[in-house]
């Protein structure tokens, strides 16, 4: 995956060897033990867990620093505000954006998608125009695109994928007209696994000039993101896939984009002047981010990046990369087990099917066994119907899960297989 890992950035934190049974101490949660059995968690896809550090940084905050930021003349609201800036310089970093400005902080990942469909959109796609996204996006990145085809008439274009679940780059020359004004994809596929080719993508497309956004949800849980390296146009993410708190997420956006684009909502914080005849808007980030933010949620961001910059993401990646090879393994060995997803690059996301067995049993009885995975169709229904299954059930395995997870799944499975026959 084109990350940031491994590069000497300025300033870069000292690192800590990497252990995964030192670094699970971290996370308070892991500690827990689900129907009388220590938890394995493996639906880090879904959401991940949160280090002591992170979850200390909410409470120090509303200890000791709660006040509304970016207004206030006192001391205590311009700690706030430092903390919020200050979380919104940790994640520019981590995504090695050019300056914090290019950051806006927003919920979610779907909300960044959101706006940029808003707001972008607005600004240049008109009927008869085509967006690009592909065969494996989240509903996140499908739903925000139909909205605005419906408002303006333009029309959605889907890469294809094959059997593996690997993007039919092949067919993307073809699909890039003079009517296509954004392409729109996945950087990694949460259902299946598939890390996309994505400097390719963005070259092809820049080759007509055409932006680019990435839903790098999926990525950021595994290593730090390099949007300069990768020339993305826009990147979005979420907290709480990466070791952060829910309710805050960001967008990094090309100062060029964010400055044409008209807000995506209206209120306080936004402004610069509001008279009834007209409103001037504040400049980037602020333009995006109406009424009071998630002060916490931005200062625990902060405390989530510094966390994660002191991780030795080599040896992350290779310890992801050797659970990833005993899973596909080990779940290869299982008698009409299928695995969904198998394309030749692929991030910790193990998706599956077994013969008679519907995946919502599986997950049932693999909570049994105090091991947490998802069942269902992880919102991407077009996935589903392109394998012809109605659901997986899917082990996603981050860098505190160990060998020893992926036993307990696998002895879970072999429940399910005692149960079906
Ligand atoms: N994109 C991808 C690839 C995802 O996996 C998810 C979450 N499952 C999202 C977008 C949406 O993330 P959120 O619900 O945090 O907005």
């Amino acid at each position: 995956m084109t990350t940031a890992a491994g590069s000497a950035r300025q300033g870069a934190p000292s690192r800590r060897r990497f252990d995964p049974e030192t670094v699970r101490t971290d996370f308070p949660i892991l500690a827990r033990r689900m129907r009388g059995k220590p938890l394995v968690y493996i639906d880090n896809a879904a959401t991940s867990q949160k280090p002591r550090q992170v979850i200390e940084s909410i409470r120090r905050y509303y200890e000791s620093m709660n006040a509304n930021v970016h207004r206030g003349v006192y001391e205590l609201s311009e700690d706030a505000t430092a903390a919020y800036e200050w979380g919104r310089a940790q994640i520019a970093q981590f995504v090695n954006a050019p300056s914090p400005a290019e950051i806006v902080f927003v919920r979610n990942a779907t909300e960044a998608i959101n706006l940029v469909a808003s707001s972008f959109g607005s600004l240049v796609v008109r009927e008869g125009d085509e967006i690009v996204i592909s065969a494996m996006e989240h509903h996140s990145n499908i739903v925000p695109w139909q909205l605005l085809c419906e408002r303006t008439g333009a029309t959605l274009r889907i890469i294809p994928m094959d059997g593996h679940g690997s993007l039919r780059i092949d067919e993307l020359p073809a699909m890039l007209t003079d009517r296509t004004r954004i392409v729109s994809v996945v950087h990694v596929s949460n259902s299946l696994g598939t890390i996309n080719p994505v400097k390719e993508i963005i070259g092809l497309a820049h080759d007509h000039d055409i932006p680019v956004l990435l839903d790098g949800a999926q990525a950021v849980p595994h290593g730090p993101i390099d949007v300069v390296d990768l020339d993305c146009d826009f990147y979005a993410v979420s907290g709480h896939k990466m070791f952060g708190p829910t309710g805050i997420g960001a967008l990094f956006g090309k100062r060029k984009w964010l400055e044409q684009m008209a807000p995506y909502q209206g209120g306080g914080e936004m402004i610069r002047s509001v008279t009834f005849e007209k409103t001037e808007y504040a400049p980037i980030p602020a333009k995006f981010e109406a009424g009071t933010p998630n002060i916490a949620g931005a200062a625990a961001i902060g405390a989530t990046v510094d966390y994660l910059q002191k991780l030795d993401w080599d040896a992350v990646a290779e310890h992801e990369r050797a659970l990833l090879a005993y899973a596909h393994e080990q779940l290869n060995a299982i008698d009409g087990l299928r695995l969904i997803g198998t394309a030749d690059e692929k991030i910790s996301v193990v998706s599956f099917v077994m013969e008679g067995v519907h995946a919502h049993d599986i997950g049932t009885i693999a909570d049994q066994e105090g091991v947490a995975i998802r069942t269902g169709h992880h919102c991407t229904q077009p996935v589903m119907d392109f394998f012809g299954v109605p659901a997986t059930a899917r082990a996603s395995f981050v860098f505190y899960n160990t060998k020893d997870d992926v036993d307990r799944l696998v002895d879970a499975l072999g429940k399910v297989r005692e149960v079906f026959g």
